[in-house]
């Protein structure tokens, strides 16, 4: 009866109450954009545009790379597609880019900071995205900077994607942002929190490591802590925060996602059916109420089990 359920799931997401949540897939590429939007998916919420180029040896041209990008703006046409720059570096090294030899790449040249090595690679990335966005029609196309760590980051990113008409986003995946969320806030658009990432960097845990996974949890406390400071700097100035991460996958841990201010959830396909249907199972206030009981334990087993008791008489 589930699996029915989940293949007639259709969408659009909204809570029992009917908030709107906006639900959006991870791709990774043009060929699995057009999967994705075979899927119930408002969009794309995270286009990793870094896994297109893992075998190329040279760095493709800006026509090349905005056919590339294009492919995905016309999987989902009309809808929101969030692009983000090269995330290059550390689990995901890519031939074209001179990564430097270094003792702890996941704190090494990765994502933002290859502007640093590869002068211009990340502008010319944005010209590509400019020039999709044109030959698509496509007004203030969203775009978003990996492992953003200080303002000067944020703020130099925004400049470049104004001066290209492209609306600038940042990713929470650096304890650092979500501490000094306004500030941050204040120079980008819109918010979108890699729990992945950001859990690795809370509990200083790799979260390539299987015998970590305690600790890679997006469920400790710690974690939540940061991602309700986010999203509260995005309900302050009005500016949308959504989820990326795996955290947004997990049905339970969404309801709890949206009752702190969250207003998007992007996922792998598979995954969308479940967390909408679980959505539509639940109130705003009830998940907003559940958030704040879970906000307050120390453990991620209590997080779990207060999310649970309090969200299960519905879910
Ligand atoms: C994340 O860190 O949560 C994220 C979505 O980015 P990636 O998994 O590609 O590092
Ligand atoms: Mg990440």
């Amino acid at each position: 009866e589930r699996r029915l359920a989940i293949q007639s799931w259709r969408g659009p997401g909204r809570t029992k109450d009917g908030t709107a949540i906006e639900i959006l897939a991870n791709v990774q590429d043009g060929a699995g954009a057009r999967i994705a939007a075979g899927y119930p998916a408002q969009g794309v919420g995270l286009f990793r545009t870094e896994l297109c180029f893992l075998s190329a040896q040279s760095e493709p041209s800006v026509t090349e790379q905005a056919s590339i990008y294009g492919e995905v703006l016309a999987a989902f046409p009309g809808q929101k597609v969030v692009f983000r720059t090269l995330d290059a570096g550390s689990d995901k090294p890519v031939p074209f880019v001179s990564h430097p030899d270094e003792e702890n790449p996941a704190l090494g040249v990765r994502g933002i900071r290859l502007g640093n090595v590869e002068p211009g690679i990340i502008e010319r990335q944005l010209d590509a995205l400019a020039l999709a966005a044109e030959q698509q029609g496509i007004a203030g196309a969203k775009v978003m900077a990996p492992m953003v760590a200080t303002l000067d980051e944020a703020r130099n990113f925004a400049t470049a994607c104004r001066a290209r008409k492209l609306s600038p986003g940042i990713m929470v995946e650096v304890p650092s942002v979500a501490l000094l969320a306004d500030a941050f806030m204040a120079e980008v658009d819109f918010f979108s929190i890699g729990t992945n990432d950001l859990t690795q960097y809370t509990m200083a845990a790799d979260r390539m490591a299987p015998s970590l996974a305690a600790l890679t949890d997006p469920w400790q406390p710690a974690v939540l802590a940061l991602i309700s400071l986010s999203a509260a700097a995005g309900i302050r100035s009005q500016k949308p925060v959504g989820v990326c991460g795996e955290a947004a996958a997990d049905p339970l841990l969404a309801c709890i996602l949206i009752g702190l201010g969250v207003s998007s959830l992007s996922m792998a396909p598979a995954a969308l059916a479940g967390v909408g249907i679980q959505l539509g199972e639940v109130t705003l206030s009830q998940c907003q109420e559940a958030a704040e009981a879970v906000l307050r334990t120390t453990t991620t087993e209590q997080a779990r089990a207060t999310a649970r008791e309090m969200l299960s008489p519905t879910i």
